[in-house]
């Protein structure tokens, strides 16, 4: 096998690329003078990491993960699925793992808080990565709903060359201004910052949960904007659905000692009603200018939030309340029928469940119940 230049290392990551765009190609060689062009206008800092590449690992097929390949640019591939499905059951054994402490515990599974995030993106690059444009996150916890949030537009000040009409198109949809216009923070060790505050990381990164389709996209761009400030930690980005899924599991068995919501798919649904995305007074003043609620970063991670914790709202005898559990401009009319949506069983069903428990002391003093089913 023939050593790979840079140009040709460049030239496989944009065929990988536009494939995952959907563009086909009838051969390789036809790549090589629509790649040959790009590269012609990319400057010696855009090719370092394709020399880099071609010279550090030649012929070896790249292992899949995002590596620093110079202090201004990484070479970002996807990460492989052994290591994706291990992370992921990492996190599902955690979640379960802090719903039966907390339900066991003095603080009380309502009292759990989790971490929803949401980013949107202006484009893919060609060396896989994506373009980052807008960040929300809330903190939430079921007794007392959305807690607390973040938002920040970001700005990368430049869009990678080639990539200007995707990104003119996701600007469109999304309702964004394109860099240098765009708006928000550009210095990334700001952002990293603000984020990392706002988690309160001091030993451990929390786990944040996102849309489940979207996990490779923020697991991508926060590992590149948090960068060096994690300083080695492990990033865990888990699915929304299965969180919900959990939780909502975990309500009605530390309360009720049995569980009957069906499955991830069930809590999917949910999350992906639109009664509350379709709400005022959710995303950040500028889509809320621009009347583009449902394409804001900060309305979806508090919709996320909302339902996830509106949905254990009955099981866990907790009052929801407006602003925390479900929006301020949500008419009463709708919020009856999204929580009668949200209800596996009704409140008659949930009481006699409850009477059948021989138990006094509250649910979250209980002792556990190896026996489940
Ligand atoms: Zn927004």
């Amino acid at each position: 096998m023939p050593k790979r230049n840079g140009f040709m290392c460049f030239a496989h990551e944009f065929e990988k690329t536009e494939k995952a765009r959907g563009r086909r190609f009838r051969c390789f060689k036809e790549i090589i003078p629509i790649a040959g062009r790009i590269w012609e206008g990319m400057g010696p800092r855009q090719r370092e990491p394709y020399i880099r590449m071609a010279e550090q690992r030649p012929n070896e097929a790249r292992t899949a993960k995002v590596h620093e390949a110079s202090s201004s640019h990484r070479i970002v591939t996807e990460e492989p699925i052994d290591e994706r499905i291990i992370k992921s059951k990492h996190i599902i054994t955690s979640i379960q793992n802090r719903l039966d402490q907390a339900a066991l515990g003095e603080e009380g599974l309502d009292k759990e808080e989790f971490y929803a995030i949401s980013m949107k993106y202006f484009c893919r690059r060609f060396d896989g990565g994506y373009v980052p444009a807008e960040l929300g996150v809330a903190k939430f916890s079921i007794e007392d709903g959305v807690k607390d949030q973040l938002h920040m537009h970001i700005n990368p000040v430049s869009i990678p060359i080639g990539m200007a009409y995707e990104a003119q198109q996701h600007a469109n949809t999304h309702g964004l201004l394109l860099p240098p216009h765009a708006l928000g923070e550009t210095n990334m060790d700001e952002i990293a910052q603000k984020l990392l505050t706002f988690l309160d990381v001091k030993q451990e990164i929390p786990p944040l949960f996102t849309d489940a389709k979207n996990i490779p996209q923020v697991e991508q761009m926060l590992g590149e904007i948090l960068g060096y400030h994690i300083n080695g930690k492990t990033l865990y980005i888990g699915s929304m659905a299965e969180l919900l899924f959990q939780l909502k599991q975990a309500a009605e068995y530390h309360m009720m000692s049995l569980k009957v919501f069906p499955s991830v798919t069930k809590a999917q649904q949910f999350l992906d009603d639109t009664t509350l995305i379709s709400t005022t007074g959710i995303s950040c003043e500028y889509h809320e200018s621009l009347e583009f609620v449902a394409e804001c970063a900060l309305s979806e991670c508090l919709c996320w939030s909302y339902t996830a914790t509106l949905s254990c709202c009955l099981e866990m005898i907790v009052e929801p309340l407006p602003g925390k559990h479900y929006p301020y401009h949500l008419e009463r009319m709708r919020l009856d029928m999204l929580r009668h949506e949200l209800a596996v069983m009704d409140e008659q069903q949930i009481q006699s469940r409850k009477k059948e428990s021989d138990y006094s002391e509250p649910a979250n003093k209980r002792p556990r119940i190896s026996n489940q089913q």
